[in-house]
């Protein structure tokens, strides 16, 4: 098998050239980092989970209207994905006060928001993604007004449609990360689509009744097994690989 040019190796996935021009291949890595890097480990079928459940709601974003990056799902930690020119910004949506906006505003994690509030931070891990506001971005032209009005309005469409989701599965949407490209159709109209990935890496989700963690905290904060967490939203969305199944550690009985 041919070897596969890399373009590009992140934290939790790699891209690799695509088979046609203007594709990506983006695999899907086992490997959780949080703290800027500094805290790092393999969850075993990490990336297996993320790839199916980025597909799920990528494709569900299509279906409803919401243009994305995802072409199809190649194998069980690869997906075919357009490429697309990054606008350098992490989109936070916020429905409930928690992570870095709890810290920052000295506020009760979980406290309600008078409504899901958009936040932009430089996509820069060497300055930690510092959170900028709307005047450096267009300043230092990251993107421009009609970009970010054009961001907002998706942002809160991709809240919508995810907090519908997770919510029929009992599961709260308390926040996520997205990120936007640009796709140039016919090298002259450009247009904004989602990009990178959506899974419990880039969400906080808490489980409605009992309000435990299903989302990247359960390893930043040392709550548990990721991989059982992921499991469960997987399993919850009918999503699950059938090889990925959720092993109960065996009982000892004396
Ligand atoms: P916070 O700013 O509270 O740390 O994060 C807000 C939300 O964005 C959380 O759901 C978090 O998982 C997500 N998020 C923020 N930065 C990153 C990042 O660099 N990578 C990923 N995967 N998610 C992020």
């Amino acid at each position: 098998m041919p070897r596969r040019k890399k373009i590009y190796e992140g934290k939790a996935k790699i891209l690799y050239e695509g088979p046609e021009p203007g594709t990506l291949v983006q695999y899907f890595k086992d490997d959780a980092t949080a703290d800027n890097g500094e805290k790092k480990e393999v969850f075993e079928g990490k990336g297996v989970l993320n790839n199916r459940l980025s597909e799920f709601f990528m494709t569900g974003l299509e279906q409803i209207g919401v243009p994305t990056h995802f072409i199809r799902r190649i194998n069980m930690r690869e997906q075919l994905i357009r490429q697309v020119e990054l606008i350098p910004l992490e989109i936070i949506v916020r429905n409930l006060a928690a992570g870095s906006m709890a810290k920052r505003l000295g506020m009760e994690e979980g406290a309600a928001l008078p409504r899901p509030i958009v936040e932009f931070c430089y996509k820069d891990d060497r300055l930690g993604d510092p959170l900028v506001p709307e005047e450096y971005i267009i300043a230092f032209n990251w993107a421009s007004q009609q970009d970010l009005d054009d961001i907002v309005a998706l942002a809160l469409r991709v809240n919508d449609f995810l907090s519908g989701v997770m919510h029929g599965v009992g599961i709260r949407l308390v926040d996520f990360k997205i990120e936007v490209g640009r796709i140039w159709e016919d090298g002259e109209f450009d247009r904004l689509v989602i990009c990178d990935e959506i899974s419990p890496d880039s969400c906080r989700l808490w489980d409605i009744e009992t309000g435990r963690k299903l989302d990247k905290d359960v390893f930043r904060r040392d709550l548990g097994s990721l991989t059982d967490a992921y499991t469960e939203v997987a399993r919850r969305l009918g999503v699950l690989p059938s090889n990925v199944t959720h092993r109960p550690k065996p009982t000892l009985i004396n």
